[in-house]
C-alpha cells in the first residue's frame, strides 16, 4: 500500500461491517424475492467507463461487510482501455474493496436475475479511497450541507439508437426530430424503456424524440446529488439492455456522426435552504436570490476548467460547437439554449419548486459523480465571494461578430481536450475539493486521451469512441 493510501480515519470499523452484513441480510431476501442470482456492483472510473464485477446474491452479504477486491489502476485507464499513470494512482500494484451502497441496490428490470449496487471504494483497511468518485460527490454534498443547503439535481439523457453498418451509424428511426412518426416507428422500444426505468424506481418525466437522427431523449426527476448520479448510470445502463432486446445498440457518446447534433449529458442543478429554492423568490434578475446568484456565478467563472470535467473526452470536442444547442460560450441566458448556462425559471406559480441551472455544455462521456461534485465544489466556492452574474445573453452569441463578442465578454470554452485540460490543471478550486490523488488521475486521463488521439480525424475520433460509454 503506498503512504497516502494510509491517510484519513477508518471509516468502516468492525462493527460497521458486522451491521452491513446484518442489513444485507434483509436485502437478500428482498432481491431473492424478485428472482435475482446475481448482483453487479458498479463504479464510473475517470474516462467515463461504468465498470463493474458481480458476485452471486448468495455472496452479497460477504461483499456488503468486506467488499470485493479491485486495483485502483482503473482510475487511469483511458476509452480504449489503455492505460495511462498518474502521481499518485497507477501500476500494478494495491487493491481496493468495492462495497454496495445498500440504499441503491435495484433489480434490473431488463436483465432478469440481475441488480445493480453502485459503491463506494475503501482501502483494504477500511478507509475512503481517495480516487473514489462517489465519495467525492458525497463529500461535497455534506460541505453543502455543513452551510445549511442542499442541492437538486437530475441529468438529461440523450442518445442515438440504431445499428452500425460497416462502420455507419444505421438509426433505428427515420421519422423527422421530435417526431410523432419517431414515436410510432418505436413505440414497443420507447415504451419498455419508460417500464423498465419506472419498475427500478426511476421518476421518469418525459421521454421523446431528439434532434438527430436515431436520437431519443428521456428525463428524470431531481433528486440529491449522488442519487442523480446513480440515477444517471443506472438509466444509461437499462437503456442499454431495453435496445439490447430490440436488437439495438446504443450510443451515449458525445458524438455519434461527426458534424451532427450529438448527445448531450445537461445537468439540471438548483441550491435550497431550509426548504426554500435560492434560484427562485430573491430581489434578483427572475428572482433570484443573492446567494442563488453567486452559486451560479461561481459555476459560470469555472466554466472553462468545469468542462474537463462534463466534456472530458475528445469527441466531446466534436460535439462542442456553435448553434448545435451545446452551449459552447461561457456566458448565461434565461432560456438560452445557446449559453453554456441556462436559467431555467419554471412557469408562473411554481417557480419556487422548479427554478434551476441548466449546465448545456456537459456530455454523457462525464463521470456524472466528478460532475455533481465538481460543480457543488464550485458553487459552493462562489458563496464567500458574493460574486454576481454579469449581463445576460439572449440569442445565439455564434451570431455576434468577434468584436462583439469581446465588447460584451462572450468566451468561447476550451476548443479541444488539451486546452479544457489546461484550465482544469490551474484550477485551485476543484484541486482542494478533489484531493490531490483524484485531481491528478482526472488530469492524467484527460492528457493521455488527448495525446491519444492527437491528430486523429474527427470522423476517426468518433469511430472509435462511438460505443464506448
Ligand atoms: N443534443 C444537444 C446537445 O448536444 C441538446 C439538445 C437539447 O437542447 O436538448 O447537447
Ligand atoms: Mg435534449
Amino acid at each position: 500500500m503506498t503512504a497516502w493510501m494510509a491517510e484519513g480515519p477508518i471509516a468502516l470499523s468492525a462493527e460497521d461491517r458486522i451491521g452491513a452484513m446484518v442489513q444485507a441480510d434483509e436485502v437478500v431476501v428482498r432481491l431473492g424475492d424478485a428472482g435475482v442470482s446475481m448482483v453487479a456492483l458498479c463504479w464510473v472510473d475517470n474516462a467515463g467507463v461504468t465498470r463493474a464485477k458481480a458476485v452471486p446474491l448468495s455472496r452479497f452479504d460477504r461483499a456488503a461487510g468486506w467488499g470485493v477486491g479491485m486495483s485502483p489502476v482503473f482510475d487511469v485507464f483511458l476509452i480504449d482501455d489503455s492505460i495511462t499513470a498518474s502521481r499518485y494512482i497507477g501500476g500494478p500494484g494495491g487493491d481496493l474493496r468495492l462495497v454496495p451502497d445498500l440504499h441503491r441496490v435495484v433489480p434490473l428490470t431488463a436483465q432478469p436475475g440481475w441488480a445493480f449496487a453502485p459503491v463506494d471504494r475503501y482501502t483494504q483497511e477500511g478507509r475512503h479511497y481517495l480516487g473514489c468518485q462517489r465519495n467525492f460527490a458525497r463529500r461535497m454534498a455534506d460541505r453543502a450541507a455543513g452551510l445549511g443547503l442542499q442541492a437538486q439535481v437530475s441529468f438529461e439523457i440523450e442518445w442515438a439508437v440504431g445499428t452500425e453498418d460497416e462502420g455507419t451509424f444505421v438509426p433505428a428511426c427515420q421519422g423527422p426530430a421530435y417526431g410523432m412518426a419517431r414515436v410510432v416507428e418505436l413505440s414497443d422500444y420507447g415504451r419498455e424503456i419508460v417500464f423498465a426505468l419506472e419498475r427500478e424506481g426511476i421518476a421518469v418525466e418525459q421521454f421523446h424524440p431528439e434532434y438527430a437522427d436515431g436520437q431519443m431523449e428521456v428525463s428524470v426527476a431531481p433528486t440529491d446529488p449522488v442519487g442523480a448520479a446513480d440515477d444517471s448510470v443506472l438509466v444509461r445502463q437499462t437503456i442499454r439492455a431495453v435496445s439490447q432486446q430490440f436488437g439495438y445498440q446504443v450510443s451515449f457518446a458525445p458524438s455519434v456522426v461527426a458534424g451532427y447534433v450529438g448527445n448531450g449529458g445537461h445537468v439540471h442543478l438548483s441550491l435550497w435552504r431550509e426548504g426554500k429554492n435560492l434560484l427562485s423568490g430573491g430581489p434578483g434578475r427572475y428572482g433570484l436570490t443573492a446567494d442563488g446568484e453567486a452559486f451560479a456565478a461561481g459555476i459560470l467563472s469555472e466554466l472553462p476548467a468545469l468542462i474537463a470535467i462534463g466534456a472530458p473526452s475528445v469527441a466531446s470536442y466534436v460535439r462542442l460547437v456553435p448553434s448545435h444547442w451545446a452551449g459552447v460560450y461561457q456566458c448565461w441566458g434565461r432560456e438560452n439554449r445557446e449559453a453554456a448556462l441556462r436559467l431555467v425559471t419554471g412557469s408562473s406559480g411554481e417557480q419556487d419548486l422548479r427554478a434551476n441551472l441548466e449546465i448545456k455544455c456537459f456530455d454523457l462521456a462525464a463521470n456524472p459523480y466528478l460532475v455533481v461534485g465538481s460543480l457543488l465544489a464550485t458553487g459552493l466556492a462562489g458563496l464567500p465571494v458574493g460574486g454576481s452574474l454579469p449581463d445576460e445573453i439572449s440569442g445565439d452569441p455564434a451570431d455576434l461578430a468577434e468584436d462583439e463578442l469581446a465588447e460584451r465578454g462572450i468566451v468561447r470554452l476550451p476548443l479541444s481536450l488539451g486546452e479544457a485540460a489546461d484550465a482544469f490543471a490551474a484550477n485551485e478550486v476543484l484541486r482542494e475539493a478533489m484531493g490531490d490523488p483524484l485531481f491528478e488521475a482526472v488530469l492524467a486521463v484527460r492528457r493521455g486521451e488527448a495525446e491519444l488521439f492527437a491528430g486523429v480525424s474527427h470522423d476517426e475520433v468518433v469511430a472509435r469512441t462511438r460505443w464506448r460509454w
